[in-house]
């Protein structure tokens, strides 16, 4: 198309022309993908007023807690823990760009990781059980909400593309109370929510028109294999209702022209020795209760970490064949958007 160098009436010209521009860029762009011109992260286009009443309505849970399917109904705002023990501030181990997140998260500028400490979940093999499960005093401390909302502004001026909260569930309240205070002096990037799937539904209903991204572990679909090997019986039931849930509110991943993920939802598989991760089930359900297009990242990294050694099931990696099979269930189960 000729375009007119000097054209006598530039909105006629100029309008059909960037509506042109646009629609060739979304069919180039194809359908996981959104222009990041103009995006706002969800959380911004709440009002403030919304996000802070949120984060109150959060807060009120933990008086009687009740932020995870444990239910332990202690009142943490008088200094009770449970399961998880953890108060009612914020409490976090680390915090920096991270480049070893999945490559949507990770663009140029890295994921802006926050790590919390103590985790509602007790697995037996878990590699970062210093920080969840170790002596919390010496390997995570207690910061105010303020502080925490001036880390997640700290990534945002570092380039990182968005804030990945991790192991954010049993610390939910305060991390609203923080985002309120951080969107209030402009955080701009995507909130991540990079929880091991084991959420109440009542939590997450909360977070809706908050979270942007929302990145479970779909860990186990066996009861008898949760409740052993993470002190979770309920996990498989529990897991599937969230995830379901957080596909309601975000749907499937969407990225930016650059491949820089906005919003939508990655599910993170981490393949135990033996089939005790229960993949074929995981990959079906994905397929079939969520989505084909669910973006998945299937997880080779397994190694015996923390009590691993008291199970010999699990007391060793995962074999080649084991990783490929994987890969296979979740080919012929739909899937085809992986990490
Ligand atoms: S968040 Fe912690 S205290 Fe609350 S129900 Fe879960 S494990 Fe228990």
């Amino acid at each position: 198309m000729d375009i007119p160098l000097t054209p006598l009436d530039h909105k006629a010209f100029f309008n059909p022309i960037k509506e042109l521009m646009r629609t060739i860029i979304l069919v180039e762009m194809g359908r996981f993908t959104v222009q990041n011109v103009g995006f706002q992260p969800a959380y911004k286009r709440l009002a403030n007023e919304a996000l802070k009443g949120k984060a109150d309505l959060a807060r009120e849970m933990l008086k009687e807690c009740t932020l995870c399917p444990r239910l332990c109904r202690v009142d943490r705002t008088a200094g009770e823990t449970g399961y998880c023990g953890v108060e009612d501030r914020p409490f976090i181990s680390s915090y920096g760009p991270h480049f070893g997140e999945e490559r949507p998260l990770v663009g140029r500028g890295g994921s802006g990781t926050i790590f919390m400490g103590g985790c509602n979940l007790g697995c037996m093999f878990c590699q970062n059980w210093t920080i969840s499960h170790g002596s919390h005093e010496r390997d995570a401390h207690y910061i105010n909400e303020s502080e925490l909302a001036g880390l997640m502004l700290g990534l945002e001026r570092a380039g990182c593309h968005n804030i990945n909260i991790v192991t954010p569930t049993h610390q939910m309240p305060m991390i609203l109370g923080a985002l309120s205070i951080a969107a209030q002096m402009g955080l701009g990037v995507p909130l991540v929510y990079n929880c091991g799937g084991y959420e109440s539904l009542e939590a997450l209903r909360l977070l809706e028109g908050v979270v942007d991204i929302y990145m479970p572990d779909l860990k186990y679909m066996d009861a008898e294999a949760s409740g052993r090997l993470s002190d979770a019986p309920g996990y498989p039931e529990a897991a599937k209702a969230a995830l379901r849930e957080m596909h309601r509110q975000v749907g499937v991943l969407m990225t930016d022209e650059r491949g820089v993920a906005l919003m939508g939802m990655v599910v993170r598989h981490l393949v135990l020795p033996g089939g005790l991760s229960g993949t074929r089930e995981a990959m079906r359900f994905l397929a079939r209760e969520l989505s084909p297009d669910t973006y998945v990242n299937v997880m080779d990294q397994y190694r015996p970490c923390y009590r691993a050694g008291e199970f010999p099931e699990i007391n060793r990696r995962i074999t080649g064949e084991e990783f490929q099979e994987a890969l296979e269930l979740a080919r012929r189960a739909g899937l085809h958007r992986f990490a």
